[in-house]
């Protein structure tokens, strides 16, 4: 068999528009005509191919935008939502109700964190989080109410990397989903291919680059995404969070520049680690092979997109990593700003920022430092120079 790569995949997608425009035209339309009664009939009972209904339900543009990211991720089938909140809420509920239980990551996104340990109390669904890393403990949380383990390919904000095809066989064995946010690294890693039932995403960040809109998908089984539509119980139906179709169409043009971008990032980040190391910092990142997960990231790795865009340090406390934070805005190694994948270098203390939902004492016991600042490595063409502004920006806080 080929070898499954997710740039060739998208590649060869043969999507144009109906005046043979190369961007597929986008459909602002909110309803679509019938010419037949009946077929109207038939499509709201199950699916009539190529008719559609209501933009609630399928867009055309949001219909490429999906095939799209599951050509990409491998599934068969995709969808895509207004943000990657709504992406992770949805499949949650889904698959759980009003009894089930969770298995969570310790490490997740702070608002995944928020709405398992908030949110899910409403519908009476408990969550049990373990280190991630720790498959023994994650086999000893599973209950047989256990609907799904919940985990990030690369966690935020510490870089740990899940066992994607550990967590799927003590998923499977219990009769339980395995769902994955591969937000910090798509192209880089395939989820679906070691097991996962579910990936979701924030297109927010890498997926879509620019930072100039919210967005999420789920990516899974023809099944798993017909559920979610459904008229009388899918999650996304009812709920609502319908991508804007201009969108789709913004992010799929976005979506052919992936690989490149995906491979700039990673050489950034790693030249920039690399110095780290010299200069004597405590820092975290996966392409290192004094990162504790290397070799587990390069055994799920697809091969040429590098190791990711992100990149934390550790400056041990609050105070010192705000003044770095400021002075590195000065001196334009970046913004100061929460969020990832953008062309330029994004920076925040983690802890103070979008991990701020994490209560402290949880913060500490997963290892997370008051001081730690996590950088989202821009597409910076000369990436030395910017090494020396924030080596300059370091020793004038430091000294
Ligand atoms: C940003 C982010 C989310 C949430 O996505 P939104 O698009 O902001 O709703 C979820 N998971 C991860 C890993 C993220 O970085």
């Amino acid at each position: 068999m080929k070898k499954f790569d997710p740039a060739n995949a998208i590649q060869d997608l043969h999507q144009f528009g109906e005046f043979g425009d190369v961007n597929p035209s986008v459909t602002d339309s909110a309803t679509y005509t019938f010419l037949e009664a009946r077929t109207m009939t038939d499509t709201f009972q199950g699916e009539t191919e190529g008719c559609y209904l209501y933009s609630r339900h399928w867009n055309p543009s949001n219909k490429y935008l999906a095939d799209a990211l599951a050509a990409m991720e491998n599934t068969e089938a995709a969808w895509v939502t207004a943000s990657g909140m709504s992406a992770i809420t949805c499949t949650i509920l889904q698959i759980c109700n009003s009894g089930d239980h969770i298995v969570s990551s310790m490490t997740t996104y702070g608002g995944t964190f928020a709405f398992f340990e908030n949110y899910l109390k409403k519908f009476n669904i408990a969550v049990t989080f373990v280190n991630i890393s720790n498959l023994d403990s994650v086999k000893k949380a599973m209950r047989p109410n256990t609907k799904l383990i919940y985990t990030e390919t690369m966690t935020n904000p510490l870089l740990q990397i899940s066992n994607l095809p550990e967590l799927a066989k003590i998923a499977h064995a219990n009769n339980a989903k395995l769902v994955c946010d591969n937000t910090f690294t798509p192209l880089m890693v395939t989820p679906h291919n070691f097991g996962v039932d579910v990936v979701v995403y924030s297109m927010t960040k890498f997926v879509n680059g620019k930072n100039d809109c919210v967005a999420g998908a789920i990516c899974s089984t023809t099944d798993f995404i017909n559920s979610l539509a459904d008229v009388n119980c899918g999650t996304a139906m009812l709920l609502g969070p319908v991508l804007d179709p201009k969108l789709s169409s913004s992010i799929l043009k976005n979506l052919h520049t992936l690989h490149i971008r995906m491979m700039q990032h990673g050489k950034n980040a790693l030249y920039l680690a690399e110095r780290f190391k010299e200069l004597g910092i405590k820092f975290n990142y996966p392409g290192l092979p004094e990162h504790p997960d290397h070799e587990l990231l390069k055994s799920m790795m697809n091969n040429g997109y590098g190791f990711g865009g992100m990149i934390a340090i550790d400056m041990g406390t609050a105070e010192k990593a705000n003044a770095i934070m400021e002075k590195m805005q000065d001196a334009d190694v970046g913004y100061l700003a929460v969020s990832l994948g953008y062309f330029k270098t994004l920076f925040s203390n983690s802890g103070k920022s979008t991990s701020s939902e994490v209560p402290e004492e949880i913060q500490r016991e997963m290892g997370m430092s008051e001081g730690l600042i996590r950088f989202s490595v821009g597409l910076d063409m000369n990436i030395e120079r910017t090494f020396d502004k924030i080596k300059d920006c370091i020793y004038k806080i430091k000294n």
